[in-house]
């Protein structure tokens, strides 16, 4: 989903309705799989379908660390559900950040802006700058 051309006051919305009171939501993915063990004679050496699971990981990286926890799979929607409201709200936080960038961005252009003789402060321009080098597609 593309939300760069979002308007601000979508953006504002979502982040007051998401910010006003922490709500169940969590970073991190998740895994299921399907295993085979070693008791000899279990079926489910030689037959995909009869393997066990299913095993149901979170996986989140935090401070350079992986860390990963067995999920009930009977919660594996739950937790599902709460990555997708996690990644909802990271989308809205890029949002703010990239209009807030733009901001700052004004507010140095408007300070670095030769001002014309007899003219003080001058419009905020209209142009963003370009950056050298790659964008992270928007
Ligand atoms: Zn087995």
């Amino acid at each position: 989903m593309k939300h760069s051309l979002a308007p601000a006051s979508t953006i504002r919305a979502r982040l007051t309705t998401q910010l006003a009171d922490p709500i169940p939501m969590r970073r991190g993915s998740l895994t299921e799989r399907f295993v085979k063990c070693s008791r000899p004679g279990c079926a489910c050496a030689r037959d995909p379908k009869a393997r066990h699971g299913p095993y149901v990981s979170l996986t989140r990286s935090l401070a350079g660390t992986t860390r990963t926890r067995l999920i009930d799979p009977a919660l594996a929607e739950t937790v599902r559900r709460q990555i997708e409201v996690g990644r909802q709200f990271r989308d809205a936080t890029d949002l703010y950040w990239a209009a807030c960038e733009r901001l700052a961005d004004a507010e140095i252009e408007t300070l670095t802006a030769p001002a014309a003789p007899g003219e003080k402060g001058g419009s905020v321009p209209r142009s963003r700058p370009r950056w050298r080098g790659k964008s992270r597609p928007s």
